[in-house]
């Protein structure tokens, strides 16, 4: 056997290449590389071989012609091994071994952190969470709160009503209209009528009112209403648990303070104030240097509502208030316009937490 050549390398490079092109399989494939590159038996191998039986002179470059070869070799079989790879995947397939990539992540939307927040306060209390329909007849939006159709306060609200009747729970031929509700009230009636004392209940939801959109007013907005009806319960524990929820929701110094209001739905009525968390009470540019900063509405249950869902207002006393959840949430992280918590411009919606 002639010692092996530049001519050698190059022969036996294409002999490579073509036994490699027939091959069928990778096992058939892997037997053709180990011919030409195993340990026995191979063409380097046998070149390797060769050094010691060789002149002196020689030996140098049989060693380089094999190296050359096997470097040759094997970045051949690397090419053809990631073309393998290639070819058995189907096209569009994930190649599962590529760095992952994270999908981005939607968050919670201020309204809902907030709620979310209000539920956990009052639920820690021992209220239970309760939600009912957002379209409701008169009935339970206005008859059963102690407003009849006659009521003064039945224009204060401006209602949207549905092109759809249905007669009411009163079966009066004036209760025949739906509406979107105007306040979540209507969901304390609907729990009353099917529940008994004691009832400790906030039922969040949107409620609607025909408002023209600017920085403060959207004519569909969000509420938490709070119930509690028993015996014995009184204006102090109305007060003790809106106390309670002012300091876990804004701050622990808060106080609250009840301004004299008018309700047909809850008698003695009242205004909820907190005192400022920002200046505590001392006065600044958030409350109008008063101090003091407005949440809601609240009141003693109204024992016409009691005889309307069928409670005994001589044996049962109860309170009742309404927060606004846009307000809380306007208040907590200083937003100056109502409009952007329904706008969904993410720009906004990314400087709130999870
Ligand atoms: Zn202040």
């Amino acid at each position: 056997m002639s010692l092996p050549d530049q001519a050698s390398v190059t022969a036996q490079l294409a002999a490579f290449t073509a036994d490699l092109a027939q091959a069928g399989s990778l096992r058939d494939a892997q037997a053709v590389r180990d011919r030409f590159l195993g340990r026995k038996n191979s063409v380097v191998a046998s070149w390797m071989a060769m050094i010691g039986g060789a002149p002196p002179a020689d030996k140098k470059a049989i060693g380089q012609r094999a190296n050359e070869l096997k470097q040759a070799i094997e970045a051949l079989w690397s090419e053809y091994q990631a073309r393998a790879e290639q070819n058995s995947r189907p096209a569009g397939a994930i190649d599962v071994t590529l760095p992952g990539r994270v999908p981005p992540l939607g968050r919670r939307h201020p309204l809902t952190l907030v709620r979310d927040r209000m539920e956990a306060i009052f639920t820690r209390m021992g209220f239970a969470i309760v939600e009912g329909p957002e379209v409701e007849d008169e009935w339970h939006c206005f008859d059963a709160l102690n407003m009849p159709a006659e009521h003064p306060a039945r224009d204060m609200q401006d209602t949207l009503y549905l092109a759809a009747p249905v007669v009411g729970e009163s079966g009066r031929p004036d209760d025949t209209r739906t509406m979107l509700r105007t306040h979540t009230s209507s969901i304390q009636v609907r729990y009353m009528q099917a529940h008994e004392p004691p009832i400790r209940i906030v039922a969040p939801g949107r409620v609607y009112r025909r408002d023209d959109l600017d920085l403060t007013h959207t004519p569909m907005f969000s509420q938490m209403e709070g119930l509690a009806v028993g015996e014995g319960i009184s204006l102090a524990d109305l007060k003790g648990t809106l106390t309670a929820f002012a300091r876990e929701m804004f701050s622990p110094s808060a106080r609250v303070r009840f301004r004299p209001s008018f309700f047909p739905y809850t008698e003695p009525s009242a205004e909820i104030d907190i005192s400022c968390w920002q200046c505590d009470g001392g006065g600044c540019p958030m409350c109008k240097r008063t101090g003091w900063i407005e949440i809601g509405g609240c009141g003693m249950v109204h024992p016409a509502v009691f005889e309307a869902v069928g409670y005994d207002p001589e044996r049962y006393t109860g309170f009742a208030f309404g927060i606004g959840i846009e307000r809380v949430t306007i208040l907590r992280h200083r937003v100056q316009d109502i409009r952007l918590f329904f706008e969904n411009d993410l720009r906004f919606l990314e400087q709130f937490p999870y």
